[in-house]
């Protein structure tokens, strides 16, 4: 393994190898990566819902180098053939492991049994140790962003995500507060991919297993149960498939539709949401679904919510 770029970029770019393979239940398969550039990854402060890319070779086409890449960088890549830079997806950082060079970072990826095949999950559904890829992580005293998870001094925490956003959401719970208070739903394909997580008592964490059922539609149910609307919309009568945007991303500090983040929404829903801060990512339509139900109906404040469109059901992601 060689550490190829010349140039000190501000974040490691690098081509890494598979260390490991651990199959976690039917639908998820950590990988472990390793790299001595991995001696500077930044992962010693909370990492939360830390995102990174991975850059997957175009299948029969050889891993594409980053020999020399420099501040130029993403233009250079993106100015090649597909065939040549492969596809660039994004994964959470989902752990860490080792010191220096021998450090290992982990990805928990879906695989899709119950979807559309794409570059990243065909690569971990046949990962094996030793494949290589590029990867685009934090570099230890450079600023690199990538962490939505902001609660500030919220008092109780309602985390909601798909599959995609369970690696996101047991990484949150495991750097918690130990005195953390809320509650997390959690839906995954099927009852067998309940995982173990740690996290502190006062947050409870509740799976919803699909078990051939449609995507979203329990999951939305059982928040607005919790959040005291069981008489709520459904997913399905709630949101069209052709208005969800698939890119969809609302964050206190970024809009995808440019919409403000609104003050009034809290002036009338009074103060019954204060102290509350809402993370929620999975399949953009039911992103759409919790995000319409939470901030038009209940009249959650846009600015104690991240609602994150993690994948579209249907469309492969930009690379
Ligand atoms: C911030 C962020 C963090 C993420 N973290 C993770 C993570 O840790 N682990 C993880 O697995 N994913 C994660 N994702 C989601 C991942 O980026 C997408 O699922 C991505 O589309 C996978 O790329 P692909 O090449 O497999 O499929 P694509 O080429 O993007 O899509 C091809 C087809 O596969 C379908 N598809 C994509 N994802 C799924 C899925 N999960 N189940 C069923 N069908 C699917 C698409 O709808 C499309 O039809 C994250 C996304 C974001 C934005």
């Amino acid at each position: 393994m060689s550490t190829t770029a010349t140039t000190v970029l501000p974040l490691l770019v690098e081509e890494v190898e598979v260390t490991a393979v651990e199959r976690l239940s039917p639908s998820f398969v950590r990988l472990w990566l390793g790299s001595p550039a991995f001696a500077e990854l930044d992962c010693d402060g909370p990492t939360y819902d830390q995102r990174i890319k991975l850059v997957f070779p175009h299948p029969g086409h050889p891993l594409m180098s980053v020999e020399g890449f420099d501040a130029s960088w993403y233009d250079s890549w993106l100015s090649r053939p597909l065939e040549e830079r492969g596809h660039m997806r994004t994964y959470t950082l989902r752990g860490s492991t080792g010191r220096g060079r021998e450090t290992r970072m982990s990805v928990d990826f879906v695989l899709h049994g119950d979807g559309g095949h794409g570059p990243g999950g065909d690569f971990a559904a046949s990962a094996q140790v030793g494949d290589r890829l590029v990867a685009l992580a934090p570099r230890r005293g450079h600023l690199y962003g990538g962490i939505e998870f902001a609660p500030g001094d919220a008092s109780h925490l309602l985390l909601v995500g798909d599959e995609t956003a369970v690696p996101a959401i047991a990484a949150i719970l495991e750097q918690l507060p130990a005195d953390a208070r809320g509650s997390v739903f959690l839906e995954v394909p099927l009852s067998a991919d309940v995982l173990p997580t740690t996290g502190p008592d006062g947050v409870s964490v509740s799976w919803v297993p699909r078990d051939g059922g449609p995507r979203g539609t329990a999951l939305h149910a059982a928040v607005l149960d919790h959040l005291g609307r069981p008489d709520a919309l459904g997913l399905a009568e709630s949101v069209a498939d052709d208005e969800v945007d698939p890119d969809l991303w609302e964050t206190p500090e970024y809009s995808s539709s440019g919409e403000q983040v609104a003050a009034e929404t809290a002036a009338a829903a009074g103060d019954r949401w204060a102290g509350c801060y809402f993370w929620i990512a999975g399949e953009s339509k039911t992103v759409t679904g919790l995000r319409r139900a939470l901030v038009k109906e209940l009249g959650v404040d846009r600015r104690q919510v991240a609602f994150m469109g993690y994948w579209r059901e249907g469309v492969a992601m930009k690379s």
